[in-house]
C-alpha cells in the first residue's frame, strides 16, 4: 500500500469501508507527519492531536458497526482527516486569524461550513496559518510567523490560505478548508501544486467565518484531486439561515463519469486575451497552453474571448476590499472584541490595543479602506469601484453567452521567495491579478496544478463558470485528471533541515 498520508479521498473512503484501514491508522499517520515536518513548514497554528485521535476511535466504531449492518446510511467524509484555516471558527479551539489581536480567543460554537463536516464524518486536526485575517498572498503577513512552501522551503505557499494549502500538499491532511476573498483559495493550491474549489459568492455559508471582505468572502476546500474537492464542496455548500446571502439553489452532487474518449465534446471554453500579459513567466504561460491542448483533445472547443475590464479589477478591489474590512475589523478595540491593551481612558485602550496588536498590512488596509469611504472621497473611490465591479461583472456574463467556461493561469509567476515583496505591497498586490475578478463577479472557480516550472515548482491554472455552474468545473477538472498527472506528483522533502 502506498503511503497512507497519499490516499485520495475515494482511496481512504473505499479502505475504510472495506476494513482495510481505519481512521485512526490514517489520523495518525497524519499526526506523526505533522510533528516531523512542522518545524520545516509551519502549516499549523494549532494541532489539536488528542482530540482528533478521539474523533477517529469514534469514527471506527461508527465504520465497524456499519459492517455488521451495511443498510444503515454513514456519513460521507466519516474518519476523513481535515485542517481548518484559522479564520473558522471551531468550537474549543483558539481562533486567531493570523492576529495578535485575536490571541487567546476560543470560539464557543462552529461555523457552518464546519459544522456540516462535522457532521458528515471528518476530523478536525487543528487550525492552519493565514496571513493575518486573510490579508495577503504569501502567508508572511501572519503574526505568527511565515508557512513554508514544501516544494522549496526557502519560498512561499501563497496565501492568503497558505497553512491549509500546504496541509494538503505535504500530506499532513487529507483534505482542508480555505476561504476566497481575491484568490486566497486558488492562490496558495497554485503556488503548492494541489487541487481547489473556489465556490460562487453565497453558495456556502459564511456563519463562523471572521469577516474580512463580506460581499467577496466565501468558503473553499483544498484536496488532492477534483472529486476530493467536490465531496467537500457538496457538505459545505447550501442555504443557512444564519448567512442571508446564501442561496436556497439545491446542492447538485458530483458523479465523475468513467474515462471516455472525447469526454468534454463540444464544451466550449474561453481564453481571454487579457490574461496572457506581459511580466507573466513564459513557463507559467507555456504550461497553461499545453493544458489547454489537453483539454482540445478531450473534446473542448477552444474559443479566444475578450473580458476588457480585466485591468481594473485589481484598483477596484483594492478599494472595496479594504474598504469592507475597515468596517469589518472596526469591532477589535479591546472592548467588544479583541485582546485588550492596558491604557488609561476609553480612547487609549482603543489606540493602544489596535496599534499594538494588527500588524502592518492590516493597519495599512484599515487606512486605505477608511479613506476610500470617507466623506467627500466615497463617491470618488467607494462609488465609482462599485460602478466598474459591475462592469468587470457584465464582462463575465456576456462571455458566458458565447463559451461554457473560462480557462486562465492562477497566478502571472510560480512560488516566489520569502521576502522577495516583503517592502513592495503593490508587487503582493498584483499577485491577485489574475483570481481578483472571479470574486468581483461571483463567479465560481477550479484551481488545478497543470505543470512544473524549471525550478521544479508547481503551475496552476483555474477553470471558471457561471455561477452556481460548480459541477461544470468538476466535470471538466476530472476529465483534465483522468489523463494528466500533474496532480499525483508530491514534494520529496528531502530538505537538509528534515
Ligand atoms: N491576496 C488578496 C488580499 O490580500 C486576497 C486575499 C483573500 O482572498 N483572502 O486581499
Amino acid at each position: 500500500m502506498t503511503d497512507l498520508t497519499d490516499l485520495t479521498l475515494a482511496e481512504i473512503l473505499t479502505a475504510m469501508r472495506a476494513g482495510a484501514l481505519t481512521s485512526l491508522e490514517l489520523t495518525r499517520a497524519c499526526l506523526e507527519r505533522a510533528e516531523r515536518l512542522e518545524p520545516a513548514l509551519h502549516a499549523f497554528l494549532y494541532l489539536a492531536a488528542e482530540q482528533a485521535l478521539d474523533k477517529a476511535a469514534q469514527a471506527d466504531r461508527q465504520w465497524a458497526a456499519w459492517r455488521l449492518d451495511p443498510r444503515q446510511t454513514l456519513p460521507p467524509l466519516l474518519g476523513v482527516p481535515l485542517a481548518v484555516k484559522d479564520v473558522l471558527c471551531v468550537q474549543g479551539m483558539p481562533c486567531t486569524c493570523g492576529s495578535r489581536i485575536l490571541e487567546g480567543f476560543i470560539p464557543p460554537y462552529h461555523a457552518t461550513a464546519v459544522e456540516r463536516l462535522l457532521a458528515a464524518g471528518a476530523i478536525v486536526l487543528g487550525k492552519t496559518n493565514t496571513d493575518e485575517f486573510a490579508m495577503g498572498s504569501s502567508t508572511e503577513h501572519s503574526a505568527f510567523g511565515v508557512t513554508h512552501n514544501p516544494w522549496d522551503l526557502e519560498r512561499v505557499p501563497g496565501g492568503s490560505s497558505g497553512g491549509s494549502a500546504v496541509t494538503v500538499a505535504a500530506r499532513l491532511a487529507s483534505v482542508a478548508l480555505g476561504t476566497d476573498t481575491g484568490g486566497s483559495v486558488r492562490h496558495p493550491a497554485s503556488f503548492t501544486g494541489v487541487t481547489a474549489i473556489k465556490p460562487t459568492y453565497g453558495r456556502v455559508s459564511r456563519f463562523g467565518l471572521v469577516a474580512f471582505g463580506s460581499s467577496l468572502d466565501v468558503v473553499g476546500a483544498f484536496a488532492r484531486k477534483v472529486e476530493d474537492a467536490a465531496a467537500v464542496y457538496q457538505v459545505m455548500a447550501g442555504a443557512d439561515e444564519r448567512d442571508a446571502t446564501t442561496s436556497n439553489l439545491a446542492v447538485q452532487l458530483f458523479e465523475p463519469a468513467p474515462a471516455a474518449h472525447k469526454p468534454l465534446a463540444g464544451l466550449r471554453l474561453g481564453v481571454p486575451d487579457e490574461y496572457f500579459i506581459t511580466g507573466i513567466q513564459p513557463e507559467v504561460e507555456a504550461a497553461v497552453r499545453a493544458a489547454l491542448s489537453v483539454f482540445e483533445q478531450l473534446g473542448v472547443i477552444i474559443q479566444p474571448i475578450s473580458l476588457p475590464h480585466t485591468s481594473y479589477a485589481l484598483p477596484v478591489y483594492y478599494i472595496i476590499a479594504p474598504a469592507e474590512a475597515s468596517a469589518n475589523l472596526a469591532r477589535y478595540d479591546g472592548v467588544r472584541y479583541g485582546r485588550r491593551a492596558a491604557g488609561g481612558n476609553m480612547w487609549d485602550v482603543f489606540r493602544r490595543t489596535r496599534g499594538e496588536k494588527f500588524g502592518p498590512e492590516v493597519k495599512r488596509r484599515i487606512m486605505l479602506g477608511t479613506y476610500a469611504l470617507s466623506a467627500g472621497y466615497y463617491d470618488a473611490y467607494y462609488g465609482q469601484a462599485q460602478k466598474v465591479r459591475t462592469l468587470i461583472r457584465r464582462d463575465f456574463i456576456s462571455a458566458f453567452e458565447q463559451v461554457d467556461l473560462i480557462a486562465a493561469p492562477v497566478t502571472p509567476t510560480t512560488a516566489f521567495r520569502i521576502g522577495e515583496h516583503a517592502d513592495d505591497p503593490l508587487a503582493m498586490y498584483l499577485e491577485d491579478i489574475f483570481t481578483l475578478p472571479a470574486n468581483l463577479a461571483g463567479i465560481p472557480a477550479l484551481a488545478f496544478p497543470v505543470g512544473f516550472d524549471q525550478q521544479g515548482l508547481p503551475v496552476g491554472m483555474q477553470l471558471m463558470a457561471p455561477h452556481f455552474e460548480e459541477q461544470r468545473l468538476f466535470h471538466a477538472g476530472c476529465a483534465y485528471q483522468q489523463v494528466t498527472g500533474w496532480h499525483q506528483a508530491s514534494p520529496s522533502l528531502q530538505g537538509s533541515k528534515i
